[in-house]
């Protein structure tokens, strides 16, 4: 082989062609394969690129040689770097760009001081910070005899490092201020060795955790456990659907599934939708697993996250669990990939390289000759057809397997509803407060229960009217209103950063009044305080907490500290909270009324997992729904526990339009600094969409341009353009011209192709 394609981490669609340097003696030459990272001169600079290809095929131009090797192993497998490709081919997204996105512990500004143990020449400079391992130091006595002349000091340090064989230099200062010196002195004199070693650290394995053993399942667990098993042994390349109900005990069954796969060598993927939310489900994986695990998680250091990442790879560990970036762990021979509330829109980029982990995870399990296994109480309707479809001996390509009961003796809890059109307001005179849900919330308290409320708006008020001229007070970069937050005494737009102090008068009229309308949970926090005084009320939304300080809130849950928890989508994720008896939802069909095909199935999502946190302990759940549309299958269906009811309701009405799962879509959004020229470019990618064949045939319908529903954010106006149609190859067709449009250059206008999209704001 004489040439390597190169994918770099440059926004170009394609890859490098390089020459392989001649060695001057066959011996010298190192062989450079598939995977591995070489330092390349490009324009310049010197970058370092993953090696895509090796060949032979001599290019028509002047190529240039690689520098060098970064490290000596590959760092790609050919089974994930195969699978980054297709990735990138299926999003349209240039491959350098996946693979930094893919690979965060391997971005080129993390390789500086690397150097190579080949034969080819040294990568002395790559631009960018210096990779810095974080490592301690320790100390062990040495077989030298001790000398009889000692100082009191030293013989105390000497004591202490016996008696605990080893210890870090760091632990010893701690124990005994000015340790550190006495020890390295006395690894002058070799009675002490010393050793550096790299440190692990992780916040998800600060405190140990008792080990577990596997629980006897039920019938309805075994069924899937003993499925699955058989598919792991088989080595089929499935794709599972656990749908089980809220409580069902997914969890054990992924725990057993996993526990087969390791059995027989092989690795484990576990994606959850976010982790920071998810902290119980990583504490049953290390009772069960012990500490051989990897945590991919967003608050994890550069530092860390490569370790981790080293560790999978040269497969210490094989076993990852992460948010939607974990699919791309380097896990070896991977047997199984598990999808958590396979349902979840953040499973789904959004920036970037916008790409679905969990329809990334179905392939790449195939790929690696893995299962796939997608667990929800509510799958997409997406997940759902394709399992229907297979049931009925159609085409389909997903597996069934059902939950149908809880694991524990309770039932899933009753759901009443709360005609927000006829009920009045409870003491608090808030109207979203009814009278029934605070009585129910004086019961709860009453019996020493603890209850969940969920609203989906986080601030004091959604909105603010001017008291002298009724302007809303809205952003100035954005077509949003600003939100009041109350007690940081400001007013913020939820969609860029702009903040304005409380009190700053009307932008239209000057008025100095502004009166706030609607209801935010710090409101409905503040409003419970005051007219439930004994109650200890806590809120649960990003104003309050990110990262650990969730599972801080969600501790103090457990511990009962807490009687009444307040909060947004953030209450409604899989939490195991037994003392829990009454969920309330202050306005069920707020997400109904949002701009998107999806609003009926994300309502039913999220009340039918927020009903789901009630009763899971000793004592029985209570639901109240409040709503305007009572008669709304998506609330209907969720009363009952019935989504079978609900997705028909759904497939027949996405069939009708040719949504997903029937149609596919891609998203073209256009932004501007000008609403002109935003409508321009808009128009002009509409009408090349609409002039190809796939259009003219009427195999893709081009939709818009239209502004997008929020028209103007930071500034810039939106536009979108959509394309629908059944068949992915003649969407792809029409994506590749449009793509092929904008990298000419549309600036200073903006574009983006989204292949699946989710979000359609
Ligand atoms: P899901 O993820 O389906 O909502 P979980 O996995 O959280 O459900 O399980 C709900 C509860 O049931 C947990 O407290 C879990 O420990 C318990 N559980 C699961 N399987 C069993 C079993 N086979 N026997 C007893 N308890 C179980
Ligand atoms: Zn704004």
């Amino acid at each position: 082989m004489r040439f390597v394609d190169v994918a770099l981490p440059v926004p170009l669609r394609r890859v490098f062609t390089y020459r392989l340097p001649e060695a001057a003696d066959a011996h010298d030459r190192v062989e450079v394969v598939v995977g591995h990272r070489v330092a390349v001169p490009f324009h310049g600079r010197k970058l370092a690129g993953i090696v895509i290809e090796t060949h032979d095929r001599t290019p028509s131009f002047e190529t240039r040689s690689i520098l060098g090797l970064v490290e000596p192993e590959p760092v790609l497998s050919r089974e994930l770097g195969e699978f980054l490709r297709e990735a990138a081919d299926y999003y349209l997204h240039p491959l350098g760009e996946v693979l930094r996105a893919a690979l965060p512990a391997l971005r080129a500004d993390a390789v500086r001081g690397l150097r190579r143990r080949g034969a080819i020449g040294d990568v002395d400079e790559l631009h960018g910070a210096r990779v810095s391992r974080r490592t301690e130091t320790i100390a062990r006595r040495s077989r030298a005899p001790l000398p009889a002349r000692l100082g009191p000091r030293q013989r105390e340090v000497i004591a202490i490092v016996e008696a605990r064989g080893e210890i870090s230099l760091a632990e010893l200062e701690a124990l005994q201020p000015g340790a550190r010196a006495h020890a390295r002195a006395l690894a002058k004199r070799s009675l002490f060795d010393l050793e550096e070693r790299e440190v692990f650290a992780d916040p998800f394995f600060a405190s140990p955790v008792d080990r577990d053993a596997p629980r006897t399942p039920t019938d309805e667990q075994a069924h899937a456990i003993t499925r699955l098993g058989a598919a792991i042994e088989a080595r089929e390349t499935h794709t599972f659907l656990l749908h089980g109900v809220t409580g069902s005990g997914k969890t054990e069954v992924y725990l057993q599934a996993i526990a087969a796969v390791r059995a027989s060598g092989r690795g484990a993927i576990v994606l959850v939708p976010e982790i920071a939310l998810t902290p119980q489900l990583v504490t049953r994986f290390r009772a069960r697993f012990g500490d051989g695990i990897a945590v991919l998680h967003s608050e994890l250091s550069e530092r860390d996250r490569l370790e981790a990442w080293e560790r999978l790879r040269r497969g210490e560990v094989s076993l990852a669990i992460g948010a939607r970036s974990a699919i791309f762990a380097p896990v070896r021979d991977l047997g199984i990939v598990v999808v958590d509330e396979e349902h979840d829109p953040s499973y789904k980029q959004e920036e970037g390289f916008r790409y679905h982990a969990r329809d990334m995870a179905i392939l790449r399990a195939k790929r690696a000759g893995a299962i796939a296994v997608l667990g929800s109480a509510t799958p997409s309707l997406e997940s759902f057809q394709h399992a229907q479809r297979s049931q009925l001996g159609g085409r389909g390509h997903h597996v069934m397997l059902e939950l149908t009961r809880r694991a524990t003796e309770r039932a899933l809890p009753k759901v009443e509803i709360v005609d927000l059109s006829r009920t009045g307001a409870g003491p608090s005179g808030d109207p979203l407060i009814t009278l029934p849900l605070h009585r129910a919330l004086e019961a709860t308290l009453e019996a020493g229960d603890q209850a969940v409320l969920f609203l989906n708006r986080r601030g004091y008020a959604p909105t603010l009217r001017c008291k002298r001229c009724s302007a809303i007070a809205s952003c100035p970069a954005c077509s949003v209103s600003l939100t009041e937050h109350r007690r940081a005494g400001m007013l913020r737009c939820h969609y860029c950063d702009f903040a304005t102090p409380l009190g700053t008068p009307c932008a239209l009229c000057g008025g100095p009044d502004l009166e706030p309308l609607g209801l935010g949970t710090e409101k409905v926090e503040a409003q419970l305080e005051r007219v439930l005084p004994s109650a200890r009320i806590a809120r649960l939304d990003r104003d309050v907490a990110s990262g650990a300080g969730v599972e801080e809130v969600l501790a103090r849950m457990r511990r009962r500290e807490i009687d009444v928890l307040v909060g947004t989508q953030m209450v409604t994720k899989g939490h195991d909270l037994p003392g829990v008896t009454l969920v309330g939802v202050l306005l069920a069909d707020q997400s109904l009324a949002f701009p998107d095909f999806r609003s009926a199935e994300r309502t039913f999502q999220l009340l039918t997992q927020v009903a789901g946190r009630a009763g899971r302990g000793e004592r029985e759940g209570r639901v109240i729904f409040q709503t305007f549309q009572p008669n709304e299958p998506a609330i209907t269906c969720a009363v009952r526990h019935d989504y079978l009811a609900f997705a028909k309701d759904e497939l027949g009405k996405r069939k009708e339009l040719g949504y997903a799962p029937f149609g596919r879509l891609v998203a073209v959004r256009i932004d501007a600094p000008d609403e002109s020229l935003a409508e321009r470019v808009a128009q002009e990618l509409a009408t090349l969409a609409r002039g190809t064949d796939a259009c003219v045939r009427g195999d893709v319908d081009v939709l818009g341009p239209a502004p997008a529903p929020i028209a103007r954010v930071r500034g810039r106006f939106r536009q979108r353009v959509i394309l629908r149609g059944r068949d992915r190859k003649r969407l792809r067709e029409i994506a590749i011209a449009i793509l092929a449009r904008i990298d000419e250059g549309i600036a200073p206008a903006r574009a983006t192709v989204d292949v699946d999209p989710i979000n359609m704001l």
